[in-house]
This record gives structure tokens, C-alpha cells and sequence, in this order.
């Protein structure tokens, strides 16, 4: 059951306009800075409902925040600024052979994974780099 509500469409437009991953609590406070009254729990509903339905992907940040993104459908992995959030989606061809081999080389079937790296993007690396403080 698809429950569109105006509520949903704003956090959904929110989270098209985002570059990279979003945490619940970063889409609440942009769209309240942009004049909507709409709850924090409401934005958590949604991403939440998002996610399930495939319309966003969803991750847990190294700090355990879950954060989501209107990313592309097919299957992929992210490469994620722990300190801006800017992300990019990769593809990594070692990464789905090595899966589909240690999975059943331990007798798995339908295997699945998930890999994404953190770490800081190219300006975030300038502004953190030693000697800049
Ligand atoms: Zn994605
Ligand atoms: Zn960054
Ligand atoms: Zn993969």
C-alpha cells in the first residue's frame, strides 16, 4: 500500500535535491529552514518507507545514523565523505567476485552484500590536511 502523502512527496523532493547521503535530522532541518512544517518523526517514516519500497537507498554511517540517498536502481556501492557527505556511486568488479566465490566456496547461494567506503573527499582532505589550522 503506497501512502502519498504531501508529507512523503516533500521528503522525497528533499532527498532528490541532496548530492550525497542525508541523515534523517540533516533532511528535517533543511526542509524546515525552507518554511515546512513537517515532523521529525514524519521525515523518519518517510525515508524509512522510501527505502523499503527501493526508492532510496539506505546505509549506517561508521557512527551508526542511518542515512539515506535517491541513488540509482541498479546494484551498486558508494564512496562517502564521513565529513561533508558528499558521495559517488562506484562499481567494483573485484568486489562482486570475490562475494560470489567465498560465498560458495562455504556452500552459499544468493549471496548477497553490502559495500560502501568512507572517507574524506578530495576538499574536505585539503581543509584537514596538517598545517592548516
Ligand atoms: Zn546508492
Ligand atoms: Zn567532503
Ligand atoms: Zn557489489
Amino acid at each position: 500500500m503506497k501512502r502519498n502523502t504531501w508529507q512523503r512527496e516533500a521528503v522525497r523532493e528533499a532527498l532528490d535535491a541532496r548530492e550525497g547521503f542525508v541523515s534523517a535530522q540533516g533532511l528535517h532541518a533543511g526542509l524546515r529552514d525552507a518554511g515546512s512544517p513537517i515532523g521529525l518523526a514524519t521525515v523518519y517514516r518517510a525515508l524509512a518507507d522510501l527505502a523499503v519500497e527501493g526508492e532510496a537507498d539506505s546505509l549506517q554511517s561508521p557512527e551508526g545514523e542511518s542515512l539515506y540517498r535517491a541513488c540509482s536502481t541498479g546494484h551498486h556501492h558508494h564512496l562517502i565523505c564521513r565529513n561533508c557527505g558528499l558521495t559517488i556511486e562506484i562499481e567494483a568488479d573485484a568486489v562482486e567476485r570475490w562475494a560470489q566465490q567465498v560465498a560458495s566456496r562455504n556452500g552459499f547461494t544468493q549471496a548477497q552484500h553490502v559495500v560502501d567506503v568512507f572517507g574524506l573527499c578530495d576538499a574536505c582532505s585539503l581543509r584537514e590536511a596538517p598545517g592548516t589550522t
